[in-house]
């Protein structure tokens, strides 16, 4: 019997009404459908499986309370989530976000990305996300430190080494991570890799905080290198100004790039001298240090300018890198983009891009490097915690750097292999087709489950 092949209206109906209201999973779906569904009425095994509706439906969904104490003695209640999307190609992987404004549907268009990312990476890694929407602003070290240990209370009897390891994302830096490792140590009594982004003391990898933003970099260097173009002396706007944007600025310096804006969730910092080593160590000191609004640097270098509730985005810079939350990058921004001059966007964030920003980088050809593929070498290096736990060693700084820079070359490759155009590379296509077919493949061996 001949199969009907996909259609794209059809298929994006079906799954919005399977997920009613979860607006960024129909956005992530739809903006890897686009792509996959060609290339599988080309590849027939695929149809056949159904393995594009598979894929779509995590393999199971986790909610629960979570009831922790406060400062003042109130008691506190918030909803955990961990959404296990896919274990085809090795245990479930991916971070933990603390967020106020997180709910079901962030995690599963999270889970669904990381599943492609995981893929890229070539690490054995299958695909998850969690968190709660807990907002970690204003809280005290202890309060903190209670909510971690109440969120993984629950969430230990779904997790291990071989079974789900949970990182970092959004609100969980390495604090957090070494108190809900902690915990789940305490609970569990093994002494295991199952987070990671611990702190090196704990058993942590050399490299993983500084992972994904310098993984953006490399990727971003390796586009410029097909172009024989390189980072030097190019202008570099940044959003965000935590864990990934801080990494990317640190490496996008030593580079010989010019970072001349980073931003917070208060508005954009533009400093037109450009940030060099000795201001990015105190925007590192305001943000990570001080927990404080990235505003305060004008009271050191108050030449700069702070744009309050400004995005980056109207600043004329060569290259763009969105590095803070998903859609904060919309189609007005692109245009304006374009019309500076940007050559290339880099998202070192999740799908950053709306998808109205998508189509104008996508229509004008410029070097456009989706999360999927370029904020892949955190969950790199967290793939390399795990072997470095499992065998009980630790690698040295270099060697991870040196790995790290190996993996980004090899998703770079992977995105060409599969996005060559003529004279023109679709890394967006690259990253969708060249993630899906390894996850696709085990999927199709392992046989209907
Ligand atoms: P952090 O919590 O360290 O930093 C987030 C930054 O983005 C902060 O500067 C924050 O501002 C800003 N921000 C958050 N929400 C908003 C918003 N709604 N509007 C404007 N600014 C906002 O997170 P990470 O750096 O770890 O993560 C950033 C992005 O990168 C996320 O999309 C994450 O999923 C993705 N990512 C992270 C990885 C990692 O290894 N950490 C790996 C792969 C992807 P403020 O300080 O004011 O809150």
């Amino acid at each position: 019997m001949p199969f009907q092949k996909l259609k794209l209206d059809t298929f994006m109906n079906g799954l919005t009404k399977r997920n009613p209201g979860e607006k960024k999973f129909h956005q992530a779906v739809y903006e890897v459908a686009n792509d996959l569904i060609p290339y599988i009425n080309k590849n027939p095994q695929y149809l056949i499986e159904n393995i594009l509706e598979r894929m779509t439906e995590a393999d199971r969904i986790i909610i629960f309370r979570v009831c922790w104490e406060d400062k003042d003695g109130n008691v506190r209640t918030n909803r955990g989530y961990r959404v296990q999307y896919s274990n085809a190609i090795g245990p479930y992987k991916g971070g933990i976000r603390f967020h106020p404004d997180v709910n079901l549907d962030t995690f599963k268009f999270l889970a669904f990305e990381q599943m492609f990312k995981n893929s890229l990476t070539t690490l054995p890694m299958g695909a998850a996300k969690g968190g709660a929407n807990f907002n970690p602003k204003g809280k005290t070290d202890r309060e903190i430190m209670r909510f971690c240990q109440a969120y993984m209370a629950e969430l230990h009897r779904h997790i291990g080494h071989n079974r789900d390891i949970p990182a970092g994302d959004i609100g969980v830096g390495q604090r957090e991570i070494n108190y809900l490792f902690g915990q789940f140590k305490k609970t569990e009594n093994v002494f295991t890799g199952t987070v990671t982004g611990k702190s090196v003391e704990s058993g942590g990898s050399f490299i993983r905080k500084e992972a994904t933003g310098y993984g953006a970099v490399y990727f971003a260097k390796n586009m410029l290198a097909q172009k024989g173009e390189s980072i030097k002396g190019k202008s570099c706007i940044i959003s965000g100004s935590g864990n990934v944007a801080q990494y990317a600025a640190e490496k996008i310096i030593e580079l010989g790039g010019k970072v001349l804006a980073l931003s917070d969730s208060k508005g954009t910092l533009f400093d037109k001298d450009g940030v060099n080593s000795e201001k990015l160590k105190h925007i590192m000191d305001i943000k990570n240090n001080k927990k404080s609004p990235l505003e305060e640097y004008l009271k050191v270098y108050p030449k700069a300018e702070f744009h309050k509730n400004k995005t980056p985005w109207a600043i004329p810079c060569d290259m763009a890198f969105p590095c803070a939350t998903e859609n904060e990058l919309d189609e007005e921004d692109a245009k304006k983009l374009i019309s500076n001059n940007c050559q290339a966007v880099i998202e070192g964030a999740n799908m950053p891009a709306t998808p109205g920003a998508f189509k104008v980088f996508l229509d004008k050809k410029i070097l456009f490097a989706p999360g999927k593929a370029a904020n892949a070498g955190g969950v790199a290096i967290s793939g390399l915690e795990m072997s470095q736990n499992s065998m009980r060693l630790q690698w040295s700084e270099k060697e991870i750097d040196t790995k790290l820079q190996e993996i980004m070359e090899k998703i770079h490759q992977r995105c060409l292999d599969y996005g060559t155009e003529k004279n023109h590379v679709n890394y967006v296509k690259g990253a969708n087709i060249g993630g899906f077919v390894k996850v696709a493949n085990t999927m199709l061996q392992h046989g209907i489950l």
